[in-house]
């Protein structure tokens, strides 16, 4: 058993098909969607920032988990694979479907909605300019241009777009692209939140 993973994503020239990967429940192929990637820069280009000075590199705070369940790890950050980015982006975190997600950080809303590979899903743009992507949930409890706080609830766990079972995807980003992720334990260990 594999256990639930994402699968969506543009493959890499070449790739082996899903499933050969050489570790198992490590092969979450969240690639470029250019789709979704388009459609979140729009949305985030609509969003004014902070008009504070300097909200840019304020710190975002004590961070909280995603879930407050417990869930099993099913591909963590950055394994190795043939897909776009070479890597797995985010983590896949397996719960049952409809398990309540909440907001790691406060921020603002740039998408909430059914975003192709990634199925339903929530980006938030943090304070401190980086991005909390929610992915292959049931249901969507917020909506785009809303503010959230942190551990708000934000929507149901599930595995809408391509997913092989229930679980979340985070993924946090340091910019806005694609290709700008970080490692999701390490970004909420720093600030507090141990995923693992
Ligand atoms: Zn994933």
């Amino acid at each position: 058993m594999s256990g639930a993973l994402c699968l969506g994503g543009v493959l890499s020239t070449g790739a082996a098909p899903y499933g050969t990967a050489r570790s198992v429940g490590a092969s979450c192929a969240h690639g470029h969607d250019p789709v979704f990637e388009a459609a979140l820069a729009a949305a985030d280009a609509r969003i004014p920032r902070d008009a504070a000075p300097g909200a840019r590199a304020a710190v975002p705070g004590v961070l909280a988990l995603p879930l407050r369940r417990g869930y099993r790890v099913t591909a963590r950050y950055g394994v190795r694979g043939n897909w776009l980015a070479g890597h797995h982006t985010g983590i896949d975190l397996a719960v049952p479907r409809g398990t309540p997600v909440y907001a790691a950080g406060a921020g603002t809303v740039v998408l909430a909605r059914s975003s192709g590979a990634y199925g339903n899903a929530v980006t938030i743009r943090m304070p401190d300019g980086h991005y909390a992507l929610y992915a292959h949930l049931s249901r969507i409890r917020t909506r785009s241009g809303a503010r959230v706080t942190t551990g708000a609830r934000i929507a149901d766990s599930g595995s809408t777009g391509r997913a092989t079972g229930p679980h979340l995807h985070l993924e946090i980003r340091s910019k806005r692209p694609y290709g700008s992720d970080v490692d999701p334990v390490a970004y909420l260990a720093r600030h507090g939140a141990r995923l693992r």
